[in-house]
């Protein structure tokens, strides 16, 4: 590959467009003749507000987001949204609905109870979290506040094939590890929130897209830089924001729109997960935990057939170019994260790999 790079498995933070990487590079010293670089000017500055801006436009652009939805751009990741989201939303009934997929969510379920009553509307734990709930499935309350999901569970490797019904009470969304992966219907959702370090930009940036009508409501004990309606209402400016990396979150949104939008970031994400699921499915050397119609197109998660076979393919997938292969300590295993930013050529370059670590190891 150009310069020398890798192709980057790792769940988060991930691959960065090598154009985006470049344009950063060469406004390093000098951004566009104003002599410093982003990294050292004033957030009130003109040419900042500029950067902002166009961060958001092209946000707003990419993911179609309606008009009634505000977008906020805030620090202290997705999990800093755990309690966020309870602290903004929990205060009418102050209880909440959350469905438990996967690690996130029932961290944020762990977190929520510290600000009101949370019920477990569904969890995964006993079948080790390897589907989605079906929606009758879904003991859902209509006095709760929100329900809460994660969309995709980057951890286990599934993900929501359907936006559950949940009638008339706000549905808020852990979109971290699959925003701007595919086109998804912002309206149907009362909040989404995202980390911004595996598909938009690098650490530091979390993104929070809410719908107007759940601003104002609050709770009294609720940090000024947790607060929504303070956010939202200061343009994502009450306090200096991560000013980097809404930067390189507007060049991913240039980036994006230029090469066909979401709509192509799906025709590709699709390509490489077949590809790689199919080349799970066809083998009785891995296995894959996560049922069809749960899997997830952006972390694919596989075994071989022993523990001691899954640390010799990491360390051989590291010879032969490829990193971050490891799955996440919780579940042990493999896992190989496909975000926008992985081309086909990296996951084919992987299923050749894996079909020679078969042959040599079976
Ligand atoms: C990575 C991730 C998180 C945690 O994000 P931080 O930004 O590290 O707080 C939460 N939810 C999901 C779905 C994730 O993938």
């Amino acid at each position: 590959m150009e310069y020398n790079r890798i192709f980057n498995f790792s769940a988060g933070p991930s691959m960065l467009p090598v154009e985006v990487l470049e344009s950063a590079r060469d406004n390093t010293l000098n951004y566009e003749g104003c002599g410093m670089s982003v990294m050292e000017m004033s957030h009130r500055s003109k040419v900042y507000d500029n950067i902002i801006q166009e961060a958001e436009k092209g946000l707003r652009k990419v993911m179609d987001i309606p008009d009634n939805y505000k977008v906020i751009f805030m620090q202290g990741g997705a999990t800093l949204q755990f309690a966020c989201v309870p602290m903004n939303l929990m205060n009418k009934n102050h209880k909440a609905d959350y469905i438990v997929t996967g690690s996130f969510s029932g961290k944020a379920a762990k977190e929520a109870e510290k600000y009101g009553k949370v019920n477990i509307a569904w969890t995964g734990k006993s079948i080790n979290f390897s589907r989605i709930p079906r929606q009758e499935e879904l003991k859902l309350d209509p006095e709760a506040d929100y329900v809460h999901i994660c969309f995709n569970n980057t951890i286990y490797g599934s993900c929501w094939d359907y936006i559950p019904d949940t009638g008339n009470v706000p549905l808020v969304a852990d979109l971290s590890s699959c925003i701007l992966s595919r086109p998804i219907d912002v309206s149907k959702f009362a909040l989404i929130y995202a980390g911004a370090q595996k598909n938009v930009a690098p650490a530091g940036l979390t993104i929070v897209i809410v719908r107007e009508d759940l601003l104002g409501n609050v709770s009294p004990i609720t940090p000024t830089m947790c607060d929504y309606t303070i956010n939202a209402e200061a343009g994502s400016m009450h306090n200096t924001p991560p000013c980097w990396c809404i930067y390189i979150c507007k060049l991913v949104m240039d980036w994006i729109l230029k090469t066909g939008g979401l709509k192509e970031r799906e025709q590709v994400n699709l390509r490489k997960a077949e590809i790689l699921y199919d080349c799970l499915d066809k083998s009785d050397f891995y296995t894959t935990a996560i049922e069809k119609g749960s899997r997830s197109i952006m972390n694919v998660r596989f075994n071989t057939p022993s523990e001691e076979l899954d640390a010799k393919f990491v360390k051989e997938s590291v010879a032969a170019g490829m990193t971050n292969l490891k799955a996440h300590r919780s579940t042990g295993g493999l896992r190989a994260s496909i975000y926008n930013c992985m081309p086909v050529e990296g996951v084919e370059y992987l299923v050749a790999f894996m079909k020679k670590f078969e042959a040599e190891n079976k």
